[in-house]
Formats: structure tokens, sequence, C-alpha cells
């Protein structure tokens, strides 16, 4: 088996429901794990007579539940499975039988960690060289970015000895491995059939691997831009900024990262004097928690994010981290298609973080007169005097005439996100002619929802998100970003994703 290769997944409860999981996703995919813990004895049986009819490369796994499978096996069922199977090229086994178990493929011995991130997994990878595996594998679960370090430093050791490995670390912190592994030296990353028919924590599509993340294209030069956030799975921006990347030809990916402790993450995993490992980072977008945290970890900032007071990307410029806000203009463009002139206007701003200063200062730009309603008007206040404008309680009684223009800046309504409500009421939308929601979802947020209740023009956050998107692609490639292209593949997404 050759480096760099996609493997997909498959937990089926049939003989037929496997084989049509092949057929529809194996296409993406160079070889296939089966996974014959998640079927009936009846069914195991019926599948081992088809194996002939599958062409790609076969990785049985029969796993029993308190080692991740999905079935309750003792070790003699087990012990019998893989004296009775035969036509695979690769069996997944565990430490337990891994020493006195005759196998009919190459043996891969397995560690997983469902629950936590090992401390020594030096140590654990010794000890399955012991078995004398063909390939190892390490799986642990992480809680964000950082937690992967261990693994990225095995892959190189792995290489050293010339051990062939796979590592993988599960859950949204552990994507990266999921992504990069295979241009790091691992031998293949699995993928799911679809991206609610998933094997473990965290796995990532066949095709999303194959045709959105290029892994089979991927090398150590690979340029590496992430989008740094928490909670982070929601992120649609890999969806926009890959087919950029592919289509300039650029040997880039964009990739997801969760990251909760963002000094640690940029001490451990980005600055060239401390770092620990070294991925090729080539750029970040920024979200929540983090525009505003971020800014003393930077060398420099632009004007657009002096101003705003808060970062949404991070540029790498000779040797320098440079801070950028493209929210501003990705905030103010859609709103200018619809209101040429936005002076006089009164708009009010639901929410005073990171996202609430760039739609503030983009509007006060314009003339507008600007208010923010936020549930907490004590700790707003510095804000408010700092772009002066006006605060309105979220929790009082709505204001009569409250505004023109009604933009909510608070993850209300985001997947994920602080709660699946609109901080706006119903009383707060009177004699509002338009409703902007940031939060970008596929289908109508509740603030959008409401707005089309109440017959209210409304602008959803894939707008912005294009928006300030093209701009990061202009500052990170020099290149104008081709805004059609970015367009029709997060609609692609957003119709796959409903
Ligand atoms: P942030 O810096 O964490 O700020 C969130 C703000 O929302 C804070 O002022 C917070 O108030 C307020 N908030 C949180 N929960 C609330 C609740 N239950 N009721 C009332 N207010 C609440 O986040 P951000 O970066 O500004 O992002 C805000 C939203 O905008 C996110 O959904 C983000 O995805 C979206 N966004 C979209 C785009 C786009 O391109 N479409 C771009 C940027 C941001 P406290 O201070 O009281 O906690």
């Amino acid at each position: 088996m050759s480096k760099g290769q996609i493997c997909l997944s498959i937990c089926g409860k049939t003989a037929e429901d496997i084989l049509q999981k092949i057929e529809r996703h194996g296409g993406a995919a160079d070889l296939v794990e089966i996974r014959f813990d998640c079927m009936s004895a009846v069914e195991r049986t019926r599948i081992i007579s088809l194996l002939k009819s599958i062409e790609k490369p076969i990785i049985a796994t029969f796993r029993s539940s308190d080692q991740g499978g999905r079935s309750d096996l003792s070790l003699n069922e087990r012990s019998r499975f893989w004296k009775e199977i035969k036509g695979v090229d690769y069996c997944d086994i565990e430490e337990d039988i891994a020493k006195a178990t005759i196998l009919p493929g190459k043996k891969i011995v397995s560690y997983h960690s469902f629950r936590d991130t090992p401390e020594d997994i030096e140590a654990i990878y010794k000890r399955l060289r012991t078995f004398d595996p063909d390939v190892i594998k390490i799986a642990i679960t992480v809680d964000e970015i950082t937690d992967t370090i261990p693994l990225w430093k095995l892959i190189e050791t792995a290489q050293n000895d010339g051990v062939d490995i796979i590592a993988v670390a599960m859950g949204d912190g552990g994507k990266a491995t999921r992504i990069l592994s295979p241009s790091r030296g691992a031998l293949l990353t699995f993928g799911s059939p679809t991206a609610d028919d998933t094997t473990a924590f965290g796995q990532v599509t066949v095709e999303d691997l194959k045709e959105l993340y290029r892994v089979d294209k991927l090398d150590r030069d690979t340029k590496v831009f992430g989008v740094i956030g928490d909670p982070i799975s929601s992120s649609r921006s890999p969806y926009m900024h890959n087919p950029v990347f592919a289509s300039l030809k650029m040997n880039a990916v964009f990739i997801s990262l969760l990251v909760k402790d963002l000094k640690g993450f940029f001490a451990k995993m980005v600055r060239d004097k401390t770092r620990e490992v070294e991925l090729n980072f080539g750029g970040f977008s920024v979200t929540m928690p983090h525009k505003l945290e971020i800014i003393p970890l930077l060398d420099e900032m632009d004007v657009s994010a002096n101003r705003v007071g808060a970062v949404n990307t991070v540029e790498f410029r000779d040797g320098k981290l440079v801070g950028h806000n493209t929210d501003a203009y990705g905030f103010i463009t859609p709103l200018k298609s619809i209101y040429n002139d936005l002076k006089g206007s009164r708009v009010v701003v639901a929410g005073a973080g990171g996202a609430a200063r760039a739609c503030v200062y983009a509007l006060k730009n314009e003339g507008a007169e600007v208010a923010i309603a936020v549930r907490d008007p004590k700790k707003a206040q510095a804000f408010a005097d700092e772009f002066d404008v006006k605060i309105i309680s979220l929790e009082g009684p709505p204001e009569r005439s409250y505004a023109d223009i009604a933009v909510n800046a608070t993850p209300l309504g985001m997947i994920g996100g602080s709660g699946n409500i609109s901080p706006f009421k119903r009383d707060h939308l009177n004699g509002v002619k338009l409703v902007y929601d940031l939060v970008t979802r596929s289908d109508d947020t509740p603030t959008i929802s409401l707005a089309k209740e109440l017959e209210i023009p409304s602008i959803g956050g894939i707008e912005m998100l294009l928006a300030q998107g093209a701009r990061q692609i202009e500052i990170w490639t020099g290149k104008k970003a081709p805004l059609k292209l970015m367009r029709n593949s997060l609609e692609r997404y957003a119709a796959r994703s409903l």
C-alpha cells in the first residue's frame, strides 16, 4: 500500500447495506474498512461470502463494545472470527489477541482511547511494536488542536523507525489529523460515507477528503490555512476557501482548528521559537471567541483591525503575524447593495462582541445612527463609549420606532452556539424595514424566521461570510477572489447539509 490513502469506513447492518455504501461512496476511497461488529452473525457470514465482489482492498475490523465496537463479543467469538474470515487484506485487531491469532491478512494492531488523551502515547506505540505488526494504529480522543501534538510527533517517530502508522485524533479538535496526517507520512485516513453515518467522532466524509481537502495531493510543503475558534464544527469556511485554492492551483488547504487555549496554541503550534510541531501554517481566519484575545499575540495590525479593535484574519508576512479585519467590509458590502446610502439610517446591532464591533465601525463610517442591544448594559458601556453609540437593554421593553435596520451580531441561532432563539422579540422589530442576521446556517435562523413571519426583508449571514472571505483570499494570496465559485461551493454544501 502506498502512502496517503483514503479508507471508507463502513458500519452496516446487512450485507446489502455494506455493498450499497461501497457502490455509492467507494469511488472516493482507495480501500474500505468493513466493521464486522456492526452486524449479526448471519449477516457476517453473508458478507464474508460476498467479499470477492469488492474490488478495493479490504480492512476487516471486529471489535467488542468495550473496545469501541458495536457488539458485545467474547474473546472466543473474536478469535473464532479471525479463524473463519478469508479474502481480506488487512486485519485490525486489539492488543489482547494480537499475539496468539493467526490472521488472513496484514496485521494492524490498534489502540483506541475513546474518552481522553493518554499521557504517554510514545509508550503505547512502543508496546504495540512488540506484537510484530505490519501497521500500528493509534486513535485517541482530543479536546482541542494542541492535544494532537503527540500524534504528529509519533508519526515522525514511526517514519524514522520505518513503521507504517495510522494516527487519528477523534473529536472536532482532531480534524487536522484526519486531513493532514497522510501528508506527514501516515499510511491512510478513515472517512465516512456521509456526515451522519460515521464510525468515529469527528470523521470527515470520503468525498470531502478527496474533493474538498484533496488529501491525496497534500504533502509536507502544503500551506495550511485554518479557521481558529470554539465551537468550530459548523464553520463553512473550508467549503468556501478550499475550492479557491484548487482553482488557483495552490498547494494549500483550509481546515477547521478547534482552539480553546489561544495562547497555548500560538506557543505550541504557531510561533517558530516555541512550537513543538510544524504544520506549515500559512494564515488564519479567526472566529469567536478569539477575535479580541488574539490582538496581543500578533506582531502588527493593519488599519482595519486597529480601527475595529478586533481581528478576524491573520496574515503570515515575512515572518510576522499581521492582524486584519475583513468583517467590517464583509458586513457593509451586502447592506450597501440594498441601501446605497445609509446616512441617517437608524440601525440597532444586537451584541457587543468582535462581530458587533465590525458592524458598528462600518455603519458609523457610513453615517448611520447606531445603537447596540445587549443583555448586560453595564458590561457594554466601554464599547458604547468607544464607538459613541447608545445602549438598549435586550431584557427591557422595546422602545417605540426602534430602528430601520436590526442586526443580530450575537451567536444566538448558531448551531452549537448559545441558544436556538433570536435576540429580538416580535415587538423589537416593529417598524424595522430590514433584518440582517450574521449567523450562517443552511436553513433559516430564528431571527430570519421571525423576519419572514413579520414580512420584513432579510439578509442572511452567508452574504457577509462571502464578502469577508473574498477579502481574506486577497490578503493571503494577493489574487482576486473568484466570488462566483465561492458562492456556488457554499450553496452546494448548504443543499447537502439540509
Ligand atoms: P463574540 O465576540 O463571542 O460576541 C458575542 C456577543 O453576543 C457578545 O456581546 C455576547 O454578550 C452576546 N451574546 C452571547 N449570547 C447572548 C445571549 N444569549 N443573549 C444576548 N447576547 C448574547 O462573538 P462574535 O465573534 O462577535 O460572533 C457573533 C456571531 O456573529 C456568531 O454567530 C458568528 O458566527 C457571527 N459572525 C458571522 C460572520 C459572517 O461572516 N456571517 C462574521 C463574523 C461573525 P456577552 O458579552 O454578554 O456574553
